[in-house]
């Protein structure tokens, strides 16, 4: 396991072409980011491989796409109006805000459970300044959704908010999918979209966004079931992140207390990750009882139940296990797991040893001298066929072999294959590994079939 640092991370995702600061040209904005080419790869198969692995491959998950501006009823609701809060406070001289927990945690404070004025008297008690020294507010909640106005009207009957998390567009479409589907429980309903935070104090790169993206799902179950089914979908956390790469050693459990849960949850287990900036969450699992689906049916005036015993009709109100994904801290930990150094052929090289699955290209196809036309032609060929199959296929004849392997080490692609003259002869090329370093000869037919097992 190589230790990195952010600013390596943050500097090669940057040059590389995977992640760059959002609005970079105007000087930026706060709080947002814009993944490049190899980015949005890599972005795209790790909601594929989520997609594929909890929806497609299971009898038991569909999947909904539901709008980010929603009716604002949903988050009164939900909550989110009264309850969606970080604390804030102020430096009183810049005007500067910061998040008083994330303050007094700098300061060596334990603040599991503090409320409010729990964190004023240990602010004032123990002389706590602003990260420029400066005497701080009172802390005070500042609710996190951005409001916007929808339709011409500039007034209160317009105001809506920008969805703070997706699961709301799961529960409120819960009857329409039961209607459709007819599910029996237990089943689920997965999505994927954008979510939005005003966070006080967005950093960490991607990590704490204003704007990001959610992989969530609300696993219908009857009350009783709630346990085993809560053990299984911690599992399925596990699995997933083998599967695409996460590096094991590094993600730890938390079982969170109860002063410090959502208000929502009746368990909740955070899978934190070990980033270089320290043990943060990655993902989160919750047991949300029946909370949101009782809330909507109270609010909407709308049954949001379902039939347990065809014979007798009984029905209820399901509960809730809800594992939830962040995209982009999902990326971020891939980065962070596959950024390794090692000393090949006597140098330093830089590389991410990404799980082929996950990688942004697959298989990278070279000439060996771009000024040899028979060398171009064939290496066109091989690429043209490789690139039918599987799509993330990249050609490059810029510079020498040697540059050539260093720029896909550095994307983190897999293998590269080199057309040169003994391809003209015998129909096999230069099959190079990114982890070795490693060259073999392999027969042109071979390679499609070698780099889709791969992936
Ligand atoms: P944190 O405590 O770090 O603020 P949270 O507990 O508020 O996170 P949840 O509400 O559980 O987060 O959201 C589910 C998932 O969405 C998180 O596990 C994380 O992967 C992702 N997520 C939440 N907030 C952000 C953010 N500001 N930027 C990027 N991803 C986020």
């Amino acid at each position: 396991m190589t230790e990195v640092s952010m600013e390596k991370i943050v500097s090669l995702a940057k040059r590389r072409g995977f992640i760059y600061p959002g609005s970079e040209i105007y000087g930026g904005l706060s709080g947002t980011w814009d993944y490049g080419p190899y980015g949005v790869e890599l972005k795209n198969n790790v909601k594929n491989l989520w997609w594929k692995m909890f929806v497609h491959e299971r009898e038991d998950m569909c999947g909904v796409d539901a709008a980010i501006l929603m009716n604002p009823e949903v988050w009164k609701a939900s909550g989110h109006v009264s309850g969606f809060h970080d604390p804030l406070v102020e430096d009183k001289k810049t005007k500067k805000r910061y998040r008083a927990d994330h303050v007094l945690e700098e300061n060596g404070v334990d603040v599991g459970g503090m409320t409010l004025d729990d964190m004023a008297a240990a602010i004032s008690e123990r002389k706590i300044l602003s990260p420029d020294g400066n005497p701080l507010s009172a802390p005070k909640q500042f609710n996190m959704m951005f409001k916007t106005q929808v339709g011409p009207m500039e007034d209160e009957s317009s105001i809506s908010y920008l969805r703070p998390e997706t699961a709301g567009g799961i529960f409120v479409n819960f009857k329409n999918v039961v209607d459709s589907l007819h599910p029996k429980l237990p089943f689920g309903i997965a999505q994927i979209g954008k979510a939005f935070r005003n966070e006080i104090a967005p950093r960490d790169f991607t990590f704490r966004s204003r704007e990001f993206e959610q992989m969530e799902i609300e696993y219908f179950i009857k009350p009783t079931d709630w346990q085993p089914a809560f053990e299984a979908w911690r599992m399925s956390v596990h699995t997933f992140n083998n599967a695409i790469g996460i590096s094991s050693e590094r993600v730890h459990e938390l079982e969170v207390a109860a002063e410090d849960r959502a208000h929502y949850s009746k368990r909740t287990i955070d899978f934190e990750f070990d980033f270089p900036f320290g043990r943060k969450e990655l993902y989160g699992l919750a047991y949300r009882t029946d909370f949101d689906l009782s809330a909507h049916a109270k609010a909407s005036g709308v049954e949001l139940s379902i039939i347990v015993d065809d014979a007798t009709g009984e029905k209820l109100v399901p509960h809730v296990i809800e594992p939830s994904f962040g995209v982009d801290r999902t990326v971020l930990a891939l980065l962070v797991s596959a950024y390794t150094e090692d000393d090949l052929g006597g140098e330093t090289r830089t590389y991410l040893k990404f799980n082929p699955a996950v990688a942004p290209i697959k298989a990278a196809v070279f000439p060996l001298l771009k000024n040899k036309p028979a060398l171009v032609e064939k290496a066109r060929e091989v690429y043209a066929a490789l690139k039918r199959t599987t799509p993330q296929i990249m050609w490059d004849d810029n510079g020498n072999i040697g540059k050539r392997y260093r720029r896909q080490d550095e994307i983190g692609t897999p293998v590269c294959i080199t057309i040169d003259f003994d391809t003209l002869e015998n129909g096999t090329v230069t099959v190079r590994d990114r982890d070795t370093g490693e060259q073999e000869r392999v027969a042109i037919g071979e390679l499609a079939g070698r780099i889709g097992a791969a992936c």
